[in-house]
């Protein structure tokens, strides 16, 4: 199952809860359409909603409320998987928190595994227990979130985490990594990173670093890690 970023478009306005979140799960054949009302009242109990709300329109939630059903609608027909692309991004902060918090529950609850697509790097240490990096359509890390987060390998990870804003760096003011992001319909030779990358040799120009084991067993698309352990 799949939860959406635009918790508003992804909702179709001219359909009631109770249909937006019951439906699929008669067509699959998991429950009568008889059945429905019910199923649904408990899915919107279990992601913090009132069953009274199963007759309203979309356009009667807020944000946050709006996911919500977003989410039950995912639950409903019982997924091993649910792709979450920038579920929380469009929510005010406060609700963000208060999501994130319902994804780990319904984890723990349900035991289903999460693909996480977020760029907000707070969410992910949060959330995730693997971590992949991506760099202009390539995997260019994988790892432990711990792993990831407390000692990065690839030059843009590191990059990308030193200037990740955190309570405890009050005054630090923000470098940007250097450089704009190219096309990905264009993408330099070799290492994408590579007119960015302030380890950047000329054998990284030459070849597409693939996505390897190095030190410890780390996966990273470097061609200076991985001559390290060479
Ligand atoms: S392959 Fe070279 S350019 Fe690419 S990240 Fe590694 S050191 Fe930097």
């Amino acid at each position: 199952q799949m939860i959406f970023q635009d918790p508003f478009a992804s909702l179709n306005p001219r359909m009631r809860v109770e249909q937006i979140v019951g439906e699929a799960a008669v067509i699959h054949g998991l429950i009568r359409r008889s059945e429905r009302r019910d199923y649904v009242a408990d899915l919107l109990t279990r992601v913090g909603l009132n069953a009274d709300v199963m007759s309203r329109y979309p356009h009667q939630f807020s944000g946050g409320q709006r996911q919500r059903v977003g989410i039950a609608r995912a639950l409903a027909l019982k997924p091993r998987l649910i792709v979450c692309d920038e579920a929380i991004s469009a929510l005010d902060v406060s609700i963000q928190a208060q999501v994130l918090n319902l994804f780990e529950d319904l984890r723990q609850e349900f035991g289903f595994a999460y693909l996480f697509i977020s760029h907000d790097l707070g969410a992910v240490e949060h959330i995730a227990d693997r971590v992949a990096i991506m760099y202009l359509g390539r995997l260019v890390e994988i790892g432990t979130a711990d792993e990831v987060f407390e000692n990065p390998r690839h030059p843009y990870t590191r990059a990308l985490l030193a200037e990740a804003p955190r309570l405890d760096r009050r005054g630090h003011s923000f470098t940007p990594i250097k450089g704009e992001i190219p096309s990905p319909l264009n993408p330099p030779p070799g290492c994408a990173f590579h007119p960015r990358c302030p380890l950047a040799t000329a054998a990284c120009k030459a070849r597409v670093p693939d996505l390897r084991e190095g030190r410890d067993g780390r996966r990273t698309a470097c061609i200076l890690e991985q001559e390290e352990v060479a």
